[in-house]
């Protein structure tokens, strides 16, 4: 496993415009230096206390985003640094962020979570639930937060059809948020999915974000 030409096998074979975040968790400091190393700045850690501790061991420059299920009471954690939180699933965890992001004087960009696959464990808002949120202008009071786009995964299946239409009403409901809800603001721009099994899928489908791990860092070992 050479970790190094992983991510440059990786890095050709996705379109320069799309970002990819190289998913480092339970990986050591070692390995993400190696990635680090290529120029590569963008990690992604899915566990608020081990992103704590890579981001104050670290180099300074690494942009670091969340990536997992984010409790409210731990958000103040990773306020003062983080750059871009995947998957918010709730009114609550995002008015969450705009407090702590206001207390660090930051704005903190956000993604909010759609729940696309047919899994009940999928953590997002449900389609409708995204337009409520957007239409009641109870975000427009906070202030602190950005919602640059939003974030989804498929179903875990081998079947290829099944997750490119999942991908695909992500799109869709992403294209109609941005025209009708943001007016196709600047910022609005983001959407993040596809992972080591099924990047390739979101990539037809039009995805910006890459969440990779395994297909750079190899399998990861659970203790
Ligand atoms: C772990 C994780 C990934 C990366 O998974 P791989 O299959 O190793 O690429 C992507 N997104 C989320 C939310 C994750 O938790």
């Amino acid at each position: 496993m050479n970790i190094q030409s992983n991510f440059e096998n990786l890095r050709k074979e996705i379109p320069e415009n799309v970002r990819i975040v190289a998913v480092s968790k339970t990986k050591t400091f070692d390995e993400i230096m190696q990635v680090y190393e290529l120029g590569h700045r963008i990690f992604g850690e899915n566990k608020v206390q081990e992103l704590v501790e890579k981001f104050e061991r670290l180099p300074k420059d690494i942009e670091w985003h969340f990536i997992g299920h984010l409790q409210t009471n731990k958000v103040k954690y990773i306020a003062p640094f983080v750059s871009l939180i995947h998957g918010v699933e709730s009114l609550k965890l995002l008015k969450e962020i705009n407090k702590r992001a206001s207390q660090n004087d930051r704005t903190i960009d956000c993604l909010l979570q759609v729940h696309i696959a047919k899994e009940d464990t999928k953590f997002g808002f449900a389609k409708e639930e995204i337009f409520d949120l957007i239409n009641s202008n109870e975000i427009d009071n906070l202030k602190n937060i950005r919602i640059t786009g939003l974030m989804g995964m498929a179903t875990y299946t081998f079947d290829d059809v099944v997750v490119f239409n999942e991908f695909s009403e992500l799109k869709t409901i992403f294209d109609e948020l941005k025209s009708d809800y943001f007016n196709n603001n600047n910022f609005f721009n983001e959407l993040s999915m596809g992972m080591s099994g099924d990047y390739n899928i979101a990539l037809k489908a039009g995805t910006t974000i890459v969440r990779i791990g395994s297909s750079i860092f190899g399998d990861r070992n659970y203790h």
